[in-house]
């Protein structure tokens, strides 16, 4: 496994505040205890000998393994660190295929025989472990080679101790591999990509002219939205409980409509939750930069600030976690479904992401010379160009059934995936395509050799918020992620295509360049050919409108609606040649994510299914029938008659669908490719709730409140 070394101090310098955030500052700044529970390159300094220190610093950098001393020396100082902050056991911390983390706790004390106990925790079991694999997803992997496998720690992601009031928990960020050598989880294929990317870009660094840049760090700001919910409600909804999200629930007459929600105060509770959560993220090393009421009510969002592609989607894990463990506390329950509440706003996660040198340069930042503004449109040049040419593939790395009530339903963003750049860049790429300037143009624009770019609106009017991948000043944000959802796939991808991309203008760079053209002149042809080919990708209007769905077809943009139709451009062949090419996911590692994925949009639709029935049969029916039941013993009238008929005609078709929906998710036919499987649900099942739910969301309407089992939207969506 490769060990890269990603210090965060990097990431932050090209921070749009213009500060590194370091822990010093961020204490001084009154964010109390920030970083107390990392073992930091700080706290490494401190605490190791001093050539222990050197030499570990130098491993990492230069990507070597470990020696056994040396991690001997390592694994007593975190020990002798964690002990004192109250540890008593450690795990080694991974992210399986199941897209959230896995530890198994192991105690430091080991007995002597004697009745005492001693603390141990030798190099060994820092660097390696080896839990169970059989019981974590691994597609085709498992069923070929041995169940076994193992866990590798990753030193450039700092251990860090998660508190409880009664103990606490030295965690080790670990990848976790075969026996055979591939990839079980989600760490291994970034980290690869990480180097990817790297490579790509210092080469192309190098053929325009800085031969500084030793190393290039990918980086995400991932925006997390979520809701809160009173959690007497949570436990009293079936549907919640089980699925993360309600199966059944008649719209509110107030949604959002009023849009008196979005960056509105936000309510004490709420409020006093996100504080506390914050304090055990700033803990942790992950500084929260904002905070504020989402769209829907009851929902909110958070960011952090960005940090190296590793560490960031570490810590966007540890977010989720303690969001949900910090909720309790104040008796509310956090939802991260993408679509917990049908006709409401879902949840998603906008993947802020960036590339930049060790020498402190944003690569996706126009600069303040002509060859940093060439070498800014070198490289986003290049992420045109890779989205245009795997569209499918980026698709496919953010799909899940959650994902569908969003993605290809009436939200943005849509399935399609289209760039927007802004006026400003677009009006360049105009430029440059034509040769020639508009009068709103700057003739300047067209000798980007010889002036500087105005510098692009960060925060512009132009600000596109229905476009799923969109140019925002100096990163792009892709904004299609799921709310629950890991960032390390999307990432990876990112990371990759972008790699792939930088070489195929790289290549055609340096032919150029070997024919004696002059750099700016070059790379502006090399620019210009990339465009023209790649701006069908291209799209600054409104991403909701049901024309674009239109034009974006006549273009031939791929527009996969759902799961079954997304997943398999995961293993399509320019998605096999990119990932292998780049050495990130293998065609074996590929095929065992799409199963592993496959599988559990089948077992999700199969769980929410069996929910609807059950809820129906068992809560919904009853209340339907006891309101009949009174009716008929209100007597003659006819208006009374007539509501009993009606609630009788909706009583006989809820009871008919849930019988088509119970033989529908119990008679799988029988199939051999479970894609095939998948499809059926999609076809069959998922309609068959869809009707069931209907009926009984009518049903809400009709049936007096107190007879009706289940809390409604108004009252889960507005206590607060
Ligand atoms: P905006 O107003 O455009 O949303 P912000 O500065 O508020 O921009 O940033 C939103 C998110 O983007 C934050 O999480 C931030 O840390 C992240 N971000 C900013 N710069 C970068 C970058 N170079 N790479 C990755 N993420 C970034
Ligand atoms: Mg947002």
């Amino acid at each position: 496994m490769p060990r890269t070394r990603t210090t965060n101090v990097a990431a932050a310098q090209w921070s749009p505040n213009g500060g590194s955030l370091g822990q010093d500052d961020l204490t001084q700044a009154g964010v109390y205890g920030f970083g107390d529970n990392v073992f930091s390159e700080a706290v490494q300094r401190q605490r190791l000998p001093k050539a222990a220190y050197k030499k570990l610093q130098a491993t990492l950098d230069q990507g070597l393994p470990l020696e056994s001393e040396l991690a001997d020396a390592v694994a007593s100082a975190m020990k002798e660190w964690a002990m004192e902050r109250g540890c008593t056991h450690f795990t080694h911390w991974f992210q399986p295929l199941t897209g959230s983390t896995a530890e198994k706790h192991d105690s430091f004390y080991e007995p002597t025989g004697d009745g005492n106990a001693l603390a141990e925790f030798s190099g060994k079991e820092l660097i390696q472990g080896e839990p169970d694999a059989s019981s974590f997803p691994t597609g085709g992997i498992r069923a070929t080679f041995e169940a076994r496998g193992y866990t590798a720690w990753d030193p450039s992601s700092p251990a860090f101790i998660l508190e409880n009031p009664n103990g606490a928990l030295l965690c080790i960020p670990t990848a976790f591999a075969s026996w055979t050598g591939e990839a079980l989880d989600h760490k291994i294929p970034l980290l690869r990509s990480m180097d990817a990317l790297s490579r790509s870009a210092v080469r192309a660094l190098k053929l325009l002219g800085d031969e500084d840049a030793r190393r290039v760090f990918t980086t995400i700001g991932p925006e997390q939205e979520y809701f809160l919910i009173d959690e007497r409600y949570y436990f009293e909804r079936p549907d919640l409980v089980t699925t993360g999200r309600t199966l059944f629930g008649a719209k509110p007459p107030k949604g959002h409509e009023l849009d008196d929600h979005y960056f509105g105060s936000i309510p004490e509770r709420v409020l006093a939750c996100m504080l506390d959560a914050e304090r055990e993220m700033a803990k942790l090393g992950i500084p929260i930069k904002t905070r504020h009421n989402e769209v829907a009510p009851a929902q909110y969002e958070f960011a952090p600030v960005f940090e190296n592609s590793n560490v960031g989607s570490d810590h966007q894990q540890l977010c989720m976690q303690i969001l949900q463990n910090v909720a309790r506390k104040y008796e509310l329950v956090c939802l991260l479904h993408e679509k917990p509440f049908a006709g409401v706003n879902g949840s998603g996660k906008h993947n802020n992401w960036s590339f930049g040198t060790d020498t402190g340069t944003n690569l996706l930042e126009p600069g303040d010379t002509p060859h940093e503004n060439l070498q800014f449109l070198f490289f986003c040049t290049a992420v045109l160009q890779a989205v245009d040419q795997h569209q499918a593939l980026l698709r496919a790395s953010i799909a899940s059934a959650g994902q569908d009530h969003r993605l290809g339903a009436n939200e943005a963003p849509p399935a399609i995936l289209s760039v927007f750049l802004g006026a400003e860049l677009q009006k360049i790429y105009d430029a440059i395509e034509s040769g020639s300037g508009d009068a709103a143009t700057p003739s300047s624009y067209l000798k980007l050799g010889a002036s500087v770019l105005p510098h692009l609106p960060m925060h512009g009017g132009d600000r596109n918020r229905t476009s799923p991948f969109a140019f925002t000043g100096n990163k792009f944000e892709f904004r299609a992620l799921g709310a629950s959802q890991s960032t390390a796939l999307p990432n990876t991808v990112l990371n990759t295509i972008a790699a792939q991309a930088i070489d195929q203008l790289s290549d055609k760079l340096e032919a150029q360049l070997e024919g004696g053209a002059e750099t700016a002149e070059a790379v502006l042809a090399v620019i210009k050919e990339s465009y023209a080919a790649h701006k069908r990708i291209v799209f600054n209007g409104d991403n909701y409108a049901e024309e674009w769905h239109t034009e974006a077809e006549e273009r031939g943009l791929a527009n996969f609606r759902q799961t079954p139709d997304a997943l398999p451009s995961l293993v399509s062949e320019s998605a096999v040649e990119v990932m292998g090419d780049y050495d990130v996911l293998s065609e074996r590692e590929l095929e065992s994510r799409y199963e592993v994925f496959i599988e559990q949009y089948v077992v999700k639709l199969n769980i929410e299914a069996e929910t609807t029935y059950s809820i129906a049969k068992t809560m919904l029916l009853p209340a339907a029938v006891r309101y009949l039941g009174e009716l008929n013993l209100a007597g003659e009238s006819a208006g009374i008659s007539a509501v009993a008929d009606e609630v009788r005609a909706y009583l006989d078709t809820f009871v008919t669908q849930i019988g088509a929906l119970e033989n529908a998710n119990t008679n799988h036919p029988d199939v051999q490719d479970v894609l095939d499987e998948a499809k059926y649900v999609q076809n069959t099942v998922v309609p068959a709730m869809t009707a069931v739910r209907d009926t009984a969301d009518t049903l809400e309407r009709h049936i007096p409140d107190s007879l009706w089992p289940l809390p409604k939207y108004s009252e889960i969506l507005f206590v607060k």
